[in-house]
C-alpha cells in the first residue's frame, strides 16, 4: 500500500502541463498557421492574433477534437457544456489584455494516470481538468530573464492552441514528476496531437510545497529533465529556509535552465486578481454528440499497446514496456517480429539496440528496421556471434552502411569448428600448466584456455563451442 496521508516534510507536487497542438493547420481563433517555427519572428499574424480592436475570435474545431482525444487517453469526464472566459492580465505578450482561456466548464475532469511511484509499485495520478487556452507572444530576452536590457516580442506564437492539462497535488517527488510527465508524453505521441520536438511544444509550470507549507510555483519549464531538476533546487530552497526559520513567500518564479537555479519573478497572482469573465465573443459549446466518434477514431494506447505485445508476442513485460515507450520504437518492433521470432526480436531491440541509441543520442529513425532484420537473420543462421552483431550495429550507426558489407569488411564471419579445433589444440599444448590446473578443477584456468582460444580467433568463435571442445579435450568439468 501506498501512503497517501501527508506527513510533515513530505513533498507536495502538482503540475500544469501545456501542450501545444502544432499539428493544427490554424491557430485557436484565427486562420494562421501554427508552424511557425522556422518563420521569420512576426509573419504568422493577423488582426485577430494580433489582438487589434474589433476582431473577433473563430473557435477551431479541430482543437476542440484534439482536447476531447486527450481528455478521453486521460480517463477523463468530458463536460456536457464548456465555456470560454477571459483571463485578464496586462503583459506585453498578451496584445488583447487577457487570454481566452477556461475557467468554469473546462472541457473535461476528473480524469487519472497510472505511473510508476518512486517507492515501487503503481500510483495513480489524478487530473483535475483538461481545458483549451492560447498560447501568448513569445518573449525573446538578451541574456538573463532578470537583468535582461530588452525583450523582443513575436507574435508568431500568439493565439496557438493549447491544451492545458492539470493534476492533483498527488505527486511526491521530482523523479515522480517526471514519470508522469513521460508518462503523458507517450500518451500525446500515440494521439499525434504534437510535435514535441518543436521549440515551446511542452511547457510545465509546477507547483510545490512541502507538507504543510507555502507553496510556490515554478513557470515556464520547457525539458522533461529541466522539470526534475527544477524541483529537486525548489525543495532544497524551501528546506533552507525552514531550517533557518524563514517564512516561504507564495510566489511565481523562473526556472534558469543554464543555471540550474529558480529565482524569483514576482509575488503569485490569486485567481481573483485575473478577473475571469465569460469570453462574450464565442458561445457555450458542447460537444457531447462527437463523444462516441471521437471515442472510437482513438489510436490503441501505450496501455493497451502493451498488454498487447505481452499476450501477442509473449515477451516480458519489461520488454513490452521499453518498447511501447515511444511510438515508432514499437512500430519498428513489429516490422521486424513480423519476420524474425520476437523474443528475439524484444530482446536486440529493447537491450541492445535501444542502449546504443541512447549512448549517441540518437532516435530508433536512425536505424531502419530491415538492417535489425538481416543482422538478426544472419545471427540466427549462427553466421556471425552475438559480440560481432553488436559491433554490426554500432558500426551502422557511426558509419552507415549495409549490414553483409559490413561483417564482409571486418572479417566478422564466425569461424568454423574445424578451425575452432585446431586453435584449442594448439593453446592446449602452449599451456600445460593451465591445462593441469583445469583438470584440477580450477574454473579461472578454463577461462584463460577460453581467452587463449577467442584470442587465436580474433574474437569470431562461438563461445559455446569453444568451451564444449575445450571441456571434452581436457576432460574437465
Ligand atoms: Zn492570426
Amino acid at each position: 500500500m501506498l501512503k497517501s496521508r501527508k506527513e510533515p516534510g513530505d513533498v507536495i507536487i502538482g503540475l500544469e502541463v501545456h501542450v501545444q497542438l502544432n499539428k493544427l493547420n490554424s491557430k485557436l481563433f484565427c486562420g494562421c498557421s501554427p508552424k511557425y517555427h522556422d518563420a521569420e519572428p512576426n509573419t504568422h499574424t493577423c488582426p485577430v492574433c494580433l489582438g487589434l480592436p474589433g476582431a473577433l475570435p473563430v473557435l477551431n474545431e479541430g482543437a476542440v477534437v484534439d482536447a476531447v482525444k486527450v481528455a478521453l487517453a486521460l480517463n477523463c469526464k468530458i463536460e456536457e457544456r464548456t465555456l470560454f472566459y477571459r483571463k485578464n492580465y496586462y503583459y506585453l505578450d498578451l496584445p488583447k489584455g487577457f487570454q481566452i482561456s477556461q475557467y468554469d466548464y473546462p472541457i473535461a475532469i476528473d480524469g487519472k494516470i497510472s505511473v510508476n511511484g518512486t517507492g515501487g509499485g503503481e500510483r495513480h495520478i489524478r487530473i483535475r481538468r483538461v481545458h483549451i487556452e492560447e498560447d501568448p507572444a513569445r518573449l525573446v530576452h538578451k541574456g538573463p530573464i532578470e537583468c535582461s536590457r530588452y525583450s523582443l516580442i513575436d507574435y508568431n506564437r500568439s493565439g496557438v492552441a493549447l491544451i492545458e492539462v492539470v493534476t492533483e497535488p498527488d505527486l511526491r517527488s521530482p523523479k515522480e514528476a517526471r514519470e508522469f510527465l513521460n508518462v503523458l508524453r507517450n500518451i500525446l505521441e500515440y494521439l499525434d496531437v504534437f510535435d514535441e520536438s518543436l521549440e515551446g511544444a511542452l511547457r510545465v509550470d509546477a507547483n510545490i510545497s512541502l507538507a504543510g507549507g507555502t507553496r510556490t510555483e515554478v513557470k515556464n519549464i520547457s525539458s522533461y529533465r529541466g522539470v526534475e531538476k527544477a524541483l529537486l533546487f525548489e525543495i532544497v530552497r524551501q528546506k533552507n529556509l525552514v531550517r533557518r526559520g524563514i517564512k516561504i513567500t507564495q510566489e511565481t518564479r523562473h526556472y534558469d535552465e543554464k543555471r540550474g537555479v529558480t529565482i524569483s519573478l514576482r509575488t503569485k497572482e490569486e485567481e481573483q486578481d485575473y478577473r475571469y469573465f465569460p469570453e462574450p465573443d464565442l458561445v457555450p459549446l458542447g460537444v457531447c454528440n462527437r463523444i462516441d466518434d471521437i471515442r472510437e477514431s482513438l489510436p490503441e494506447l501505450p496501455d493497451t499497446k502493451r498488454q498487447r505485445f505481452v499476450q501477442q508476442y509473449g515477451i516480458s513485460e519489461y520488454h513490452a514496456k521499453v518498447l511501447t515507450s515511444e511510438l515508432r520504437l514499437s512500430n519498428f518492433f513489429e516490422t521486424v517480429a513480423s519476420e524474425i521470432d520476437p523474443i528475439l526480436s524484444a530482446t536486440w531491440i529493447a537491450d541492445v539496440l535501444k542502449g546504443e541509441l541512447n549512448y549517441r543520442g540518437l532516435g530508433i529513425s536512425a536505424f531502419p528496421p530491415k538492417h535489425m532484420i538481416q543482422i538478426l537473420q544472419i545471427l540466427r543462421g549462427k553466421n556471425i556471434t552475438e559480440k560481432s552483431a553488436v559491433q554490426v550495429i554500432r558500426t551502422i550507426l557511426d558509419r552507415g552502411g549495409e549490414p553483409a558489407d559490413i561483417i564482409k569488411q571486418k572479417g566478422l564471419i564466425k569461424v568454423e569448428e574445424s578451425t575452432i579445433a585446431k586453435a584449442v589444440a594448439e593453446a592446449i599444448k602452449e599451456n600445460p600448466a593451465a591445462v593441469q590446473d583445469c583438470r584440477n578443477g580450477k574454473n579461472e584456468a578454463l577461462h584463460f584456455l577460453m581467452g587463449q582460444v577467442m584470442k587465436k580467433t580474433h574474437g569470431r568463435a562461438d563461445p559455446n563451442i569453444v568451451n564444449k571442445l575445450l571441456k571434452e579435450k581436457l576432460q574437465c568439468t
